[in-house]
């Protein structure tokens, strides 16, 4: 595998959407080529910092939508 491959293909390799046979060309190459070592150190880290601000985000959100429904449940399911 060479440096345009492992830029091609670097999103499946963190979406665990690899071909099997692509893993071990894919981690022998990021283990000699210094410049896509950190193309794959980079890229773990904004995926890292973009999953940790939707979590962040959306949690809340998700939480409110529920107490909103549960609101609603109840003014329509109550004791009338
Ligand atoms: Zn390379």
């Amino acid at each position: 595998m060479d440096c345009k491959e492992v830029s091609e293909t670097l999103f499946l390799f963190f979406d665990n959407e690899m071909e099997e046979e692509l893993l071990a060309p894919f981690r022998d190459h990021v283990g000699t080529c210094g410049d896509c070592a950190r193309k794959v150190d980079y890229t773990r880290k904004l995926l890292w910092i973009v999953r940790e601000r939707t979590y962040r985000c959306s949690a809340p959100d998700r939480l409110r939508h529920r107490i909103l429904i549960s609101f609603e449940h109840r003014r329509f399911a109550g004791p009338h």
